[in-house]
This record gives C-alpha cells, sequence and structure tokens, in this order.
C-alpha cells in the first residue's frame, strides 16, 4: 500500500459492525446529514438477517447483555431504544453473595429512584435493531462492505487507506477501529496492548427456573469463579458461569440434566429450581486494554480497546459511552470547520474516556482480584464487605449507580 498522500474516499471508516461499529453508525446519522459525512462500514461476518445468520460473531451470538440504564438513555438517543426494549427484561434488584458466607448486598431501583436499574437484551436482538436503523440510512452517505474484511491499513498524509478483501482501497480521514481487538490490525500500526490472562473461562447459556424471578439480577461468588444470572423474558435467565480455565469442558459435555445438577449445587436455591437448560457456549476470559486509543486520524473503540471480564457486565456500557462521546467530540470540531481526524478533537475526546475506562477496568478487575483471591482472612473480610455494603445507604446507591452505567 501507498503511504503518500492520497485522495480521501471517505471522511469517517469504521472497521467493524458488531455491537460498537454498528452503535457509533447509527449515532452519526445527524453528523452524516448535518455535514455530508461520507461513511463506510466494514464488516467481516455476514449481515444477521442474512441465511447464515448462526455464524454471525461474535457480537450478535446466543448471549444476552446487562445494558446499564445508561446505556438505555444512549440507545434512546439513537433512536432505536423503542426496539430494543421489545425483547428487554427489567433489572430491578442485584443480588451479591458468597457461596458458604452469610454477606449478601442487595442493590434496589428504588434506592436510586428508578424503575430499572438496567436491562437484559439478547445479543441478537441488538443486532437486528442496531442494523435494521442501519438499512434506513441508505438516503444518507453510508457505504457497507460486507461481508469484507480489513486487511492492511496504513497512515497516509489524509488519514490511513485500508486494503479490504473484497478488493477495494479506502482512505478514510477518520478510521475508528471496532474490530474486537483480533484482527492484527492495531498490531500493523504498533498499537501495543497490555493482556492480562485470567486463565478463566465463562460458560454461557439460558436456564428456565422454577419461580418467577421478579426481575433479580444475581451475582454470585464461588471458590471456583463468579456466576452471574440475569433475568430474562418469563422463567428464563441467562447464565454466566466462569470456570478455571480447561475446567468448563467437562461442564460443556455433560448431558443437560447432569448440568442442571451441578448448577444447583454451585449455586444453590436463591433463584429456585434450574429446571431446564439451553445449548451451552464457552468463552475464554482475559483483560486487554490498548495502550493507545487515539492518533491523528484513528480511533479505536470497544473491545479493540478494552475487553473485560464480563462479571460486572461492563464491557459494553463503557464502549457505548466511548461511541456518544467520540460522536459529541466530532460535532463540536465539525461545526468549528475541522476535519474528523483532527488530532485536537481526538485527544479531548480521549482525555475524557481515559477516566471513566481506568475506573470501570479496576471496578470490574477489582471484583475478580477480591473474589478470586484465597487468602485466609480475606472470606471474613469479603463477607464483611458485603454485609456492610448492604447497610451504608450512600455506598450503596454508589454501586447501584456504577451498575447503571451513571456519572457518579
Ligand atoms: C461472556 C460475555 C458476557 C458479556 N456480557 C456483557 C454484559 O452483560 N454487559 C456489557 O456491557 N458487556 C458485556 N460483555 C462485553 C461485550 O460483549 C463487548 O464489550 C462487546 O461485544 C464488544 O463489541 P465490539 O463491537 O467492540 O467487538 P466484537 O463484538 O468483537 O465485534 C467486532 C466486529 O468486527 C468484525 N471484524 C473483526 N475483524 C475485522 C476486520 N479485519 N475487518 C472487518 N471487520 C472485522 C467482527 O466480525 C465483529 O463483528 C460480555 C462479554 C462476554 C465475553
Amino acid at each position: 500500500m501507498e503511504t503518500s498522500a492520497q485522495t480521501l474516499t471517505h471522511d469517517l471508516v469504521i472497521v467493524g459492525g458488531g455491537l460498537v461499529g454498528a452503535s457509533l453508525g447509527c449515532a452519526l446519522a445527524p453528523l452524516m446529514e448535518r455535514y455530508g459525512l461520507r461513511v463506510a462500514i466494514i464488516e467481516a461476518a455476514p449481515l444477521p438477517a442474512s441465511p447464515q445468520h448462526e455464524a454471525w460473531q461474535p457480537s450478535f451470538d446466543a448471549r444476552a447483555s446487562a445494558i446499564a440504564e445508561g446505556s438505555a438513555e444512549r440507545f434512546r438517543r439513537l433512536g432505536v431504544w423503542s426496539e430494543m426494549r421489545r425483547e428487554a427484561a427489567p433489572i430491578r434488584h442485584i443480588h451479591i453473595s458468597e457461596r458458604g458466607r452469610l454477606g449478601a448486598t442487595r442493590l434496589d431501583a428504588r434506592d436510586v429512584n428508578v424503575e430499572a436499574l438496567g436491562h437484559v437484551i439478547p445479543n441478537a436482538w441488538m443486532g437486528r435493531v442496531l442494523h435494521r436503523q442501519l438499512a434506513e440510512m441508505e438516503e444518507l452517505a453510508l457505504e457497507w462492505h460486507c461481508p469484507a474484511r480489513v486487511e492492511r491499513i496504513a497512515p497516509v498524509a489524509a488519514g490511513h487507506s485500508l486494503a479490504l478483501s473484497d478488493g477495494s482501497e479506502l482512505v478514510a480521514g477518520l478510521t475508528v477501529l471496532a474490530d474486537g481487538g483480533r484482527s492484527g490490525l492495531k498490531e500493523q500500526l504498533g498499537i501495543h496492548s497490555q493482556a492480562g490472562d485470567y486463565a478463566q473461562t465463562a460458560l454461557i447459556a439460558n436456564v428456565e427456573v422454577s419461580q418467577p424471578h421478579h426481575g433479580v439480577a444475581h451475582e454470585r461468588f464461588t471458590a471456583e469463579g463468579p456466576i452471574a444470572l440475569l433475568p430474562l423474558a418469563g422463567n428464563t435467565m441467562e447464565l454466566v458461569w466462569t470456570h478455571p480455565e480447561g475446567d468448563e469442558k467437562a461442564r460443556m459435555d455433560l448431558s443437560d440434566g447432569d448440568f442442571l445438577v451441578a448448577l444447583q449445587r454451585a449455586f444453590g436455591d436463591r433463584a429456585g429450581r434450574f429446571t431446564r437448560v439451553s445449548k451451552r457456549y464457552a468463552y475464554p476470559l482475559s483483560l486487554v486494554t490498548a495502550e493507545e486509543t487515539v492518533r491523528p486520524g484513528l480511533a479505536v473503540l470497544g473491545n479493540a480497546a478494552h475487553a473485560l471480564h464480563p462479571v460486572a457486565g461492563q464491557g459494553f456500557n463503557l464502549a457505548l459511552r466511548g461511541v456518544t462521546d467520540l460522536v459529541d467530540a466530532l460535532e463540536s470540531s465539525l461545526s468549528e470547520g475541522r476535519v474528523p481526524g483532527d488530532m485536537a478533537t481526538l485527544g479531548a475526546f480521549d482525555r475524557k474516556r481515559a477516566r471513566d475506562r481506568r475506573s470501570v477496568v479496576r471496578f470490574s478487575d477489582g471484583l475478580i482480584r477480591l473474589f478470586g483471591a484465597q487468602w485466609p482472612l480475606l472470606p471474613q473480610a469479603r463477607a464483611a464487605g458485603l454485609v456492610g455494603l448492604n447497610l451504608a445507604g450512600p455506598l450503596r446507591r454508589d454501586v447501584a449507580r456504577r451498575a447503571m452505567g451513571l456519572e457518579r
């Protein structure tokens, strides 16, 4: 690829049409309308509505995500919330406990005067809604390359040039990497990441319970790792069961009946009896943070910037704050006549994001380390912490606000 100055083909190119790239595409609509921005989205996997839907990975798979109230607000701004909420189950209480200990913390929507602390939405549904919205943006200058993979990326005077697997060569003033971080593009640009392997794997499935869940989300810490149960429609709950790496294999292979017995033993009876389990999926877990998230003509968003442990359900919520902050920064820069890839704009955007990113990474990672550690007096301290947190109104409200993705 040439690295000299080249003519811009697009003002902004989004690499990856997963949860983050598709949300950014939707969020850009007003700017495209107002400033005539030429935008392209490049997505390697076929679209969710296509016959190969089963193969649509990794954003729009069988998982469901806990969407904080702050994210619901952002989806409202993108014009997709009324559709999203059709398949959303509200979280009215969060129950945090440790197996074998007395302490427990209950966070309640009423503590913070809201109807729901968050919502659980199937990822496949979020994908459908976002992509339907993008399809309706056809009259704007939105170009799709799908399925197509960005194979090479290099800086040029005007921004970055991108070579695609469909033979196209694009030159973008601003390139947003929303590729999930596993495509090798960051590395092509010399952007390093800090990676910490949790040596854990999340086993995901839907389970049916014998009693109504009443909108309660459970976070239960066990000696093996945390178990999260999130309310879905009816008596169904989304299970995120963390295992030491390798240990999940035996559980994946169990018959449904044996699996339900093992889950009941590990989780206890708090949510009722587990009566049915869906197909199971496994996700290796790590903490990956990119060392650089902006450069002239480049921004890194979503999992490409930060892949977190899913225990606190913060990864996409954090990413969506990045999406709307980037659009706000672009808006003010365009209104002053600056181009989208301008470093002053991106630098200011990144300084704002860095604080939020650091605090969420610390929160999710700290939770895992606190409940994963085996120091002799720690279980008592954790139990006391959970009981104490339950008694301490303002602190509990703080945690609830964080769970909702609201600024503190
Ligand atoms: C088990 C689990 C549970 C989770 N639960 C929650 C939760 O409850 N709440 C929450 O907020 N977060 C949760 N998360 C985190 C959330 O899933 C991620 O933050 C989110 O999926 C990140 O989306 P993304 O678009 O950045 O990346 P991805 O989902 O990885 O999507 C990247 C897209 O880029 C495409 N792509 C890749 N390479 C290229 C290329 N070279 N060219 C073109 N396209 C390319 C891919 O096909 C893909 O569609 C969870 C994560 C896990 C693993």
